[in-house]
């Protein structure tokens, strides 16, 4: 134990069996070294903490055996593949550690633990127990010679641990449609493997599975990778993804790793990630996504796929580095052998189908971000910050919203066919609110542009291309009036986009998005009367401009526990009974929108009976026949209406009367026109018309301004 004093080291003592620090927190941080050291001599504990990684320069590999049911790793076993000098200190539990000098290529390990269900790597910001505390006894080498990780070691934690990483992305889109990652990788390899030598393969162990047993396991049959005898220990393999190999070997340490690289096993690993779509000739690679936040994924997250193209020679060229091993034992390159044959991976074309892709298909959906995430994390989390702010947002009318959002989560091959509007001022949360969707979704299911100009209604526009919410900013009436047409399309229709990527031959997919825009004008879009598609609300200013409110909300987003519970509240949201064109709710706002689309004329009739001072009784305001009822002369009541001087104001007005009526279906008894000895008669029940107009929400237009 004195040697180890070189070392940093912390004293430990707390915890259930006293091996946590007990120098509380910080001891990381090469700042408190000095002191955790002296603190370990003075206190004189019983357990002290060794510091792995680059803090010490040594990694240490967990050996817990007793997590086995039978194993045969013992110091003898253990010296044989680390070395004769290796240093190993046997654990409590009867486990071991094994030292040896820590290299740069480990950084990308980080600290791991259940390699093969058993192995654990203890590196920077980790520690072990040292030797010489209670039940740590030290077998064999000495801390100050350490030795370096043997490269077969070093090979098989990298690909143990890549293929770790591996496999829970390959969970993350179960059940979701045709994929090659479905495919269980073990069950594909059996028909490599046996290819390869091996007969009944089996893979029998879920906790470690990459173990395979066989006929080559005891019996005297010969292995297949060393031609020896390996009576006691399983096989298993690993994945090299780089060079996309598998290598496969006997636990026993008197075997020889061997490679399996024929053209049909690196074809099958190149085929998991690569396909090409005939309809444009290009290629496709999945890869995994880079983690975009700057801390390390949360536990339970798992990585976000990404779907890149690639022309011919782009494919050629990612993957130059790939070979295979012929049958007369030359090395040929992958990809130009691939690109001729005749039963590669490929479809007709690429679509986006959440649900029931067809087989000729190259399905984009890789599902929602937020599915990723473990679902017993939800249990920890809430939805209530969420909602209330949805709550605000919606001036009172979240129903629909919430049922909208439900839409998306629920059924995301069905596409929602109406577009939500927030109105109001800058500050009350809208954009964060949005963001909060896109944080569930996934970045590339969801598209928020402040240019919809371009990017909704140019042609290369993007926003419609395998998405599932698309959300204007800064909306104004300029550009949505003039493409109204184009909107509604958008909105509603399934049917084909148009994908004008540059460099790449124009393609169409399905359009499933829901659509949200965000507004600070008064009017964002053209309602009328017959619309069937927006849904509009004036956003509440509960919390406009509260930072700390929305910094916490902030912080509460980012949690994915958060995230699971607000996913979880809107699956489990009842929207059988929807009807969304009908329960799209009729907000203050909303009609004033639609209002602002009356036709002028409309808008004169809703004005003049509104304000139409019914004290007058004369030839001048018309003749009262009887109650509210007055008949004009239509001579008389044409200069009541607004003309442009150069116009016959009796043209203009006859003529635009006769379209309101028609458009607007105004009844007979609120408005009739008739023609006595070539005069024409308006005869106007004012009461009538305004219990109309009411009915109708002709009364409420807009307010001035905006
Ligand atoms: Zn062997």
């Amino acid at each position: 134990m004195s040697k180890s004093m070189d070392l940093n080291v912390i004293p430990l003592g707390s915890g259930d069996k006293g091996k946590a620090p007990s120098c509380g927190g910080g001891w990381e941080n090469p700042a408190n070294f000095k002191t955790n050291n002296d603190l370990v001599k003075t206190r004189k504990s019983k357990m002290y903490g060794v510091l792995c990684g680059k803090h010490n320069n040594l990694i240490v590999i967990d050996y817990d055996t007793h997590k086995l049911e039978e194993t045969s790793i013992n110091p003898k076993s253990l010296k044989g593949v680390h070395g004769s000098g290796a240093y190993i200190v046997q654990t409590q539990s009867g486990g071991f550690h094994v030292y040896h000098t820590y290299e740069d290529k480990y950084e990308a390990w980080k600290g791991i633990c259940g390699i093969d269900g058993y192995i654990d790597i203890r590196t920077t910001n980790n520690y072990v127990v040292g030797a010489g505390s209670t039940g740590y006894k030290l077998l064999s080498g000495n801390i100050e010679k350490l030795t370096p990780m043997p490269d077969i070691i070093f090979k098989k934690l990298d690909g143990d641990i890549s293929s770790m990483r591996e496999k829970k992305t390959k969970r993350k889109s179960k059940s979701k449609s045709k994929k090659v990652h479905d495919l269980d990788e073990a069950d594909a390899l059996v028909e490599h493997l046996e290819d390869f030598g091996f007969t009944n393969v089996e893979f029998r162990w879920d906790n470690s599975p990459y173990n395979f047993t066989c006929d080559q396991v005891g019996g005297g049959v010969t292995c297949p990778c060393c031609g020896g005898f390996h009576d006691n220990n399983n096989f298993f393999y690993r994945i090299d993804e780089r060079e996309m190999k598998v290598v496969v070997k006997n636990h026993s340490e008197s075997c020889e790793a061997k490679t399996l690289d024929s053209y049909k096993v690196v074809k099958y690993l190149f085929e998991r990630k690569v396909c090409r779509i005939r309809g444009n000739l290009t290629y496709i690679v999945e890869e995994e996504k880079p983690w975009a936040n700057p801390f390390e994924r949360p536990e339970g997250v798992q990585p976000e796929q990404t779907i890149n193209t690639y022309r011919y020679h782009g494919i050629r060229e990612l993957f130059s580095h790939v070979n295979y091993k012929g049958e007369e034992g030359k090395t040929h390159k992958f990809v130009p052998t691939w690109l001729d044959d005749a039963h590669k991976r490929d479809y007709a074309l690429m679509d986006f189908y959440p649900e029931n892709c067809p087989e000729e298909v190259f399905n984009t959906w890789r599902g929602y971000a937020v599915e990723s995430i473990d679902p017993s994390l939800g249990e920890k989390g809430s939805h209530e910050k969420w909602l209330e702010l949805v709550e605000v947002l919606s001036g009172g009318h979240s129903k629909y919203i919430l049922d909208y959002y439900s839409l998306l989560f629920q059924q995301p091959g069905r596409k929602p066919r109406t577009c939500l509007v927030f109105r109001g001022k800058p500050g009350c949360g809208k954009g964060v609110h949005l963001h909060s969707l896109e944080i569930l979704m996934g970045s590339d299911l969801y598209f928020e542009t402040n240019k919809a100009q371009q990017d909704v209604f140019g042609n290369h526009g993007q926003a419609f291309n395998c998405n599932k919410l698309v959300v204007m900013n800064e909306v104004s009436m300029k550009y949505t009036a003039e493409n109204t047409q184009l909107l509604l399309g958008l909105i509603a229709d399934e049917a084909g986009v148009l994908i004008n990527k540059k460099g790449i031959d124009p393609y169409k997919v399905r359009n499933l998005a829901g659509t949200v825009m965000l507004s600070n004008d008064k009017v964002v879009v053209y309602v009328d009367e017959t619309d069937r598609r927006y849904a509009i609300f004036e956003t509440g200013e509960k919390y406009r401009n509260n930072q700390p409110w929305f910094a916490d909300f902030e912080t509460y987003m980012l949690k994915p526990e958060n995230q699971r519970a607000i996913y979880d509240f809107l699956m489990k949201r009842d929207i059988s009974q929807v009807d969304w064109v009908n329960d799209r709710p009729k907000t203050k706002a909303y009609i004033e929108m639609r209002n602002s689309s009356l036709s002028p004329c409309l808008k004169w009739y809703a004005e003049f009976i509104d304000n139409y001072p019914f004290e007058y009784n004369d030839f001048n305001h018309g003749r009262c026949l009887r109650g509210n009822i007055h008949r004009w002369r239509g001579d008389e009541l044409c200069n009541k209406y607004p003309t442009r001087k150069d116009k016959d104001p009796n043209l203009v007005f006859g003529g635009d009367m006769r379209r309101m009526i028609e458009k607007y279906e105004v009844p007979d008894d609120c408005l009739k026109k008739d023609k006595d000895n070539g005069v024409t008669w308006w005869t106007i029940d004012h009461q009538k018309s305004k219990k109309w107009l009411e009915d109708k929400e002709f009364l409420l237009l807009e307010v001035a301004g905006g």
